[in-house]
């Protein structure tokens, strides 16, 4: 029943996936404050919650053994240790916004973007990239982040994996990043299909 591309009843999945601080909060952010009628599924991590953060707004910051237990207890559409830390994209939250035909916006690591796609054949990929090494390490620092180095060391595994979604957009320029990806959610929701299928 996932196969349905456009059974027009049901929400559709959208992964956004790219290097930490490339800008993906950024560009769902905006874009669901103009679309209020899609929703940003919040996950579950083990990590710290960071000054600016807010417990179930930004993630719901949980322990080791709570999120193992929910693991057990099947409670994730996907799940993946990041950064030395788990992630978890809550299932039942997830599935229940579809049914209800509201769009959902994951912002996710490519390997839990693959596996996603993998299960919801109709969820559509999203990569983002950055412009540079560079401009992506200036945007941690100023994002205040303390681990960089750790964050910078995955970026190389995860643009190899960019062949495997369907589109792209580069975060360059804001106002061009946010266009281009606009411009693939309403593509998809046209029904007009990316590079493999949505
Ligand atoms: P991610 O969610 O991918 O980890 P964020 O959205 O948190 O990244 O962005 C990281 C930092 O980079 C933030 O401080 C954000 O304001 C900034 N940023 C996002 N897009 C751009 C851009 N196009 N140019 C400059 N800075 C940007
Ligand atoms: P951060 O700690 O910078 O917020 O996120 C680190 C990485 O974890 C980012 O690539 C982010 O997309 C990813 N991430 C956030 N939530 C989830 C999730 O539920 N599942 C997976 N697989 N990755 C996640």
């Amino acid at each position: 029943m996932w196969n349905k591309c456009k059974d027009r009843r049901r929400g559709r999945l959208f992964v956004v996936s790219g290097p930490s601080g490339v800008g993906k909060t950024t560009l769902i952010e905006r874009f669901l404050k103009e679309d209020r009628g899609s929703r940003f599924s919040i996950s579950y991590t083990t990590r710290q919650k960071r000054e600016r953060e807010t417990n179930g707004k930004d993630y719901y910051f949980v322990n080791e053994e709570t999120f193992d237990r929910m693991i057990k207890d099947n409670c994730f559409l996907e799940w993946e240790r990041v950064h030395g830390y788990l992630y978890g994209t809550p299932q039942k939250e997830v599935l229940d916004a579809l049914e209800q035909s509201i769009d959902m916006f994951l912002d996710i690591d490519v390997n839990g973007a693959i596996k996603v796609k993998e299960t919801y054949h109709d969820s559509c990929l999203i990569f983002v990239e950055p412009p540079s090494e560079e401009a992506l390490m200036n945007r941690l620092v100023l994002r205040g982040e303390k681990e960089i180095a750790l964050r910078m060391q995955r970026v190389h595994e995860e643009m190899e994996k960019k062949y495997l979604f369907q589109y792209s957009v580069i975060n360059d320029k804001l106002y061009t990043a946010y266009r281009d990806f606009k411009e693939i959610v309403e593509t998809v929701r046209r029904g007009i299909h990316g590079k493999n299928h949505c």
